[in-house]
């Protein structure tokens, strides 16, 4: 059993998000491709957990996918994130999920850049929030 250190009730999280990150986060939808603002964010920083600020990925891991998402190679700290086989379109994928609040975040792929491991984290916007380095 998995026991998340934030936890709020389905009404406490529709007050907090806006609609997709709702929609993303707490019921797993994935958010159409090339959305919102982070596809084309440029800054450099950290993209943590929109639902709890879990710091999630760096912007240097960042790189352009094509696919439409957000896409990184690595995570800041393996243990930021919890993984679950996803059969939801009829074949396997590895879920990935914030590992404090349980939010949707995304899949993870393994046909990601080499030689930085070849993962490829598809996460969705909506499920990010960019916390820009300072100066
Ligand atoms: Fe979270």
């Amino acid at each position: 059993m998995t026991v998340y250190r934030v936890v709020r009730s389905d009404e406490e999280w529709r007050r907090m998000l806006t609609p997709l990150q709702y929609e993303v986060l707490r019921r797993k939808a994935t958010e159409p491709r090339f959305s919102k603002e982070h596809y084309h964010n440029i800054h450099d920083g950290t993209y943590v957990c929109a639902g709890c600020g879990n710091p999630l990925f760096s912007s240097s891991t960042r790189y352009d996918s094509g696919s439409g998402w957000p896409s990184f190679f690595r995570l800041i700290d393996p243990v930021a994130v919890k993984t679950l086989l996803d059969h939801e379109l009829g074949y396997e994928r590895i879920e990935v999920q914030c590992a404090l609040c349980g939010g949707h975040l995304g899949h993870v792929f393994d046909d990601g850049p080499l030689p930085t491991g070849g993962m490829r984290y598809c996460i969705n916007s909506a499920s990010l929030d960019l916390i820009p380095d300072d100066g």
